[in-house]
């Protein structure tokens, strides 16, 4: 017997290293109409490095980023694993953290050595702290750079600012390309990201539609308000942040190597492979199937 068209589609996809978890999901991924994009881990490579770290007053460079790091160790987060790396390169010392919270889309909070310590956003952590100026300022300079600023408050004192890089995905504009005319429609970026940085990805990737500063909710209305317009919408993320967009997409499809379980329970299919081009090649077969399908 010939196999039917939507499971040779998935064994295809399976060949380009997609893992399409049904044939339902295989079918509905060539119905797209519109595409939302995650930046980080998605767009980027999702490996960022501290490339720059600004004490505040009262504070030590090394005395707030090793306080961040600990703080940050349970995190799966790649900005976490960022400033867990940097603490490390320097020799840093971690103290055991307890306590341990994280917000998707804000940052975290523990218990380091007896104080209370929070790494996160920008706008979560310095919106109504009094005497952050210094702070905002350092945040400014960072975002005017492209860098990603994240915030480290020592019992609620702006204590650094650190500068996080992130590298776009060779595949990226491509990718970015190919979706784009798949779907007929401008692709969108949806990040929690400032938006200054999120421009210089957009620009990168050949993006024009750019929303910035989005929670997860955020994301998800996004993801409703299109529905509501009779769109069919391909929903591509990593972090636990976009789990909840990838449950309302239509096709969710999530980054396998950096992607967070949730998100990898979630999406409908899983890029394995680390290669973002990935994502247009199984729409692309998906369609060739629905042909053949009678
Ligand atoms: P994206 O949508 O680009 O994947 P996220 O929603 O994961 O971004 O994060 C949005 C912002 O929240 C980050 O730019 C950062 O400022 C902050 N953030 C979230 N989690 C963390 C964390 N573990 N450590 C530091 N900052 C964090
Ligand atoms: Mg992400």
């Amino acid at each position: 017997a010939t196999m039917p068209p939507l499971l040779s589609a998935i064994a295809n996809a399976g060949r380009h290293g997609v893992l399409v978890k049904s044939a339902v999901a295989m079918e509905r991924l060539g119905s797209v109409t519109r595409v939302a994009m995650d930046k980080t881990g998605t767009l980027t490579e999702g490996t960022p490095r501290v490339a720059a770290v600004q004490a505040l007053p009262g504070f030590g460079e090394d005395e707030a980023l090793a306080a961040a790091a600990a703080a940050e160790l349970p995190s799966e987060h790649p900005l976490a694993r960022a400033v867990v790396t940097a603490a490390r390169e320097r020799g840093l010392r971690l103290t055991d953290a307890a306590d341990f919270s994280s917000v998707p889309g804000r940052g975290v909070r523990a218990e380091v050595g007896g104080r209370t310590v929070r790494v996160g956003s920008p706008t979560a952590l310095l919106d109504s702290s009094d005497g952050a100026d210094d702070a905002r300022k350092a945040v400014a300079a960072y975002e005017d750079e492209g860098r990603t600023a994240v915030v480290v408050l020592i019992d609620d004192a702006p204590a650094a600012v650190l500068a996080l890089a992130d590298r776009l995905r060779a595949g990226a504009p491509g990718a970015v390309a190919r979706l784009r005319a798949l779907a007929g429609a401008e692709p969108a970026l949806l990040t929690g990201d400032n938006a200054r940085t999120a421009a210089r990805t957009a620009d990168e990737s050949g993006m024009t539609d750019v929303r910035a500063g989005l929670l997860p909710e955020d994301k998800v209305a996004a993801v409703h308000a299109w529905q509501r317009e009779g769109e069919r919408v391909l929903v591509v993320g990593d972090g636990v942040n976009d789990a909840p967009a990838l449950a309302a997409a239509d096709s969710g499809v999530a980054m396998g190597r950096a992607g967070s379980d949730l998100a990898l329970e979630t999406a409908d299919a899983v890029v394995v492979r680390d290669e973002i081009g990935a994502v247009p090649t199984v729409v692309a077969l998906s369609r060739r199937a629905r042909k053949l399908v009678t």
